[in-house]
């Protein structure tokens, strides 16, 4: 079979890696278009909507597999939410109103409804996760909170100190006897954690560290919990140890150190310790940010968090790991669960996202051909453009943070090398890549819901304001993507970092090939979030459930092939008419998509009282009714 305009056969054209996946894409569409030669455009466009047969899909069974193994502990958060009407979040709230009701919804969780996250964090830390991204569903304040009071303040006691740590401060951060603080970030560096000034000089005549900022770049900056109601910081420094004569410092680089900054009983903030409030931000105003400088305040040595470096009575230091650089990073790489936990709860905001969105644009009518009823907005083609790429993308990040979850309780369970070396790329990378993805879906789904997105109880500006900064802590997404510096590295960039470096050096060659590195890695990331997909798809052994993710799996692949065709085009790797074969494609499973999107939406499973958006109600009357009803009406 010859093309038209070509002497090459379609036998030629299956060479072509490109077009053996849409032709395989093709197959696996269901029913299959009339026959597909190597003009899938023209056979596409024949394609009326009427004969696009909808899959048939149960809800039930999908929801089923997508259920991660913590949805119990899940369920048990949102009932205790939901029987507890004055622990939800208002619309309108203070500052100071909010921060208080984040504290008391944080003490309902652990003192009423019993559940205790900070148990999880190292023995379970799948159920933690899955903790964290319902309460966090609830709002994303109490998320963070909860985040910084067992994650990050009671996952450096646990995962940077040692026995003696455990015994003494387990009990009070799991009860919340002790609230705490993570203090890394100064206001001079955030990225550059090496770079940090604050300084802990080892005292021998009291056996004591003395903690300094000594200027006011050094003042720890933005640090949760610390406004208000933090009782203890880890604080990071630079540990400065006597010489051996004595008459000076040696720098043995940022070591971690548990320091007391309010009084346990009275709440008073301790002598030494100057606390600001960092003051209204744009979102996640229910946690308490706050300043800390510190002048000569006297800690104990042994509140050295120890696990990585030591110093004994008489000023000695003992380490297993040879380097200030090799102890860093092991430092760096405990604290990797924020990093695990920011990106699968990103997840979970974009699931409440998608499913207001969906289920509004379903609801919503306008405009229609001439004398026949209006359509659902879900129906134009531009609708579905923006939204049915978006819910491939929710179910593929599902399976990418759940598959990256599981490799983060091996690694907490196994510490073996290779383990934690995965651990720490895909957690870099599926953070920056799924944060930044839901930053951008937040303002398309609210765009997508017209006028009435832009009402504040409709969700999205809090989801928005709230979630923009998870591309920033734990890591700036920029920053976190170039942590693939030593992995896939394609051959191109590759000679460039060499050809640069004869002139520049090695930081200066980095610096004039970063974008392209940066597009690596997220070439990189997307192939392994499609693997993770391909996985969860294979595994399902339900027929008609594994047919509809295939489908949705496969509108995930095309799209993100189609989001890149320029440098498919620009390298001829895709010749124009297989770019227009690909775009017909997206479009036609998008279309088969939007057929079976409010069951996709429906198995995500939320609450409605999670999703709380009025205009994300299942009914037009179950929606306008409650719009109205806060409006007042
Ligand atoms: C609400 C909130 C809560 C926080 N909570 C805490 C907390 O509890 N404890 C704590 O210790 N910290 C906390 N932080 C601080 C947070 O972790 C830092 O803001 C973050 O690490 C980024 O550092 P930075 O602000 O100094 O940004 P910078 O590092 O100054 O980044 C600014 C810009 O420069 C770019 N950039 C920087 N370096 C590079 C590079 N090498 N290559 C390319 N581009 C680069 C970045 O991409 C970014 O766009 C919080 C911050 C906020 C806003």
């Amino acid at each position: 079979m010859h093309s038209s305009n070509s002497d090459r056969t379609v036998e030629d054209d299956d060479r072509q890696p490109a077009t053996r996946r849409i032709r395989r894409l093709a197959l696996q569409l269901n029913p299959p278009p009339a026959r597909l030669d190597s003009r899938f455009a023209g056979v596409l466009e024949m394609i009326s909507c009427a004969a696009r047969a909808k899959l048939s899909v149960s809800t039930g069974r999908l929801s089923h597999y997508m259920r991660g193994k913590h949805r119990d502990i899940q369920e048990r958060v949102f009932e205790y939410f939901n029987s507890r009407p004055d622990l939800q979040t208002p619309v309108e709230i203070s500052k100071d109103d909010h921060r208080e009701l984040c504290m008391r919804q944080l003490l309902g969780l652990v003192w009423e409804a019993g559940i205790r996250p900070f148990r999880y964090v190292v023995e379970e830390p799948g159920k933690y996760f899955a903790i964290a991204e319902a309460v966090g569903s609830v709002d994303m304040s109490l998320g963070i909170k909860m985040g910084v009071q067992f994650s990050l303040w009671g996952g450096s006691v646990l995962n940077l100190g040692t026995k003696k740590h455990r015994d003494k401060y387990y009990e009070g951060i799991d009860n919340m006897d002790y609230p705490g603080c993570f203090a890394m970030t100064e206001l001079h560096h955030g990225s550059n954690v090496q770079g940090l000034q604050t300084v802990a000089t080892f005292d021998p005549l009291t056996d004591e560290f003395i903690i300094d900022t000594p200027n006011d770049g050094a003042i720890k900056w933005w640090i949760g919990n610390a406004a208000v109601h933090g009782k203890f910081a880890t604080v990071f420094a630079k540990l400065m140890l006597p010489t051996h004569d004595t008459k000076g410092t040696s720098d043995m680089g940022v070591h971690a150190f548990i320091v007391p900054i309010r009084d346990l009983t009275t709440h008073q903030t301790l002598p030494g310790i100057e606390i600001h409030d960092c003051g209204h931000k744009v979102g996640l105003n229910g946690v308490d940010n706050g300043a800390l400088r510190f002048c000569s305040v006297r800690i104990p040595r042994d509140n050295l968090l120890n696990r990585f470096g030591d110093v004994s009575k008489d000023g000695k230091y003992t380490s297993s790991l040879p380097s200030i650089n090799k102890r860093f990073a092991a430092m760096l790489g405990e604290l990797v669960g924020g990093r695990v936990g920011l990106a699968y709860s990103s997840v979970g905001v974009l699931k409440i996202a998608v499913t207001i969105a969906i289920r509004y644009s379903l609801l919503r009518q306008q405009f229609g051909p001439p004398r026949q009823p209006e359509i659902s907005i879900l129906d134009y083609q531009s609708q579905q453009h923006k939204l049915m790429p978006m819910l491939a993308s929710t179910y593929a990040f599902h399976f990418a943070t759940l598959a990256l979850v599981e490799k983060y309780s091996e690694m907490k369970k196994s510490h073996d090398d290779q383990v934690v070396g995965d651990v720490h790329a895909l957690s870099a990378g599926l953070k920056a890549y799924v944060t930044s993805y839901t930053a951008k879906s937040l303002s398309t789904c609210r765009e997508s819901c017209g006028g009435h997105g832009y009402a504040a109880v409709n969700r999205f500006g809090s989801l928005r304001n709230d979630h923009d900064i998870f591309q920033t802590f734990e890591g700036d997404n920029t920053v976190l993507l170039q942590q693939y510096r030593t992995s896939r590295l394609l051959q191109g960039v590759t000679v460039r970092l060499r050809k640069h470096s004869k002139n520049l050096g090695n930081f200066g060659a980095w610096n004039r090939c970063l974008n392209h590195l940066l597009t690596l890695a997220e070439s990189h990331i997307e192939s392994v979030i499609l693997a993770k997909f391909i996985e969860a798809v294979e595994n399902c052994a339900d027929q008609s459930t594994r047919a509809a993710l295939k489908l949705v799996c496969d509108l995930y692949a095309l799209d993100r092939i189609w989001n890149d065709i320029g440098t498919y085009r620009n390298v001829d790797y895709v010749a124009p008419n297989k770019a227009k074969a690909i775009h017909k494609l997206t479009e036609y499973l998008c279309f088969q998509v939007r057929n079976i999107a409010r069951e996709l939406v429906d198995a995500l499973d939320l609450p409605d009282h999670v999703t709380r958006a009025p205009i994300g109600m299942q009914s037009t009357a179950e929606a306008y009714s409650q719009y109205t009803q806060y409006v007042g009406f």
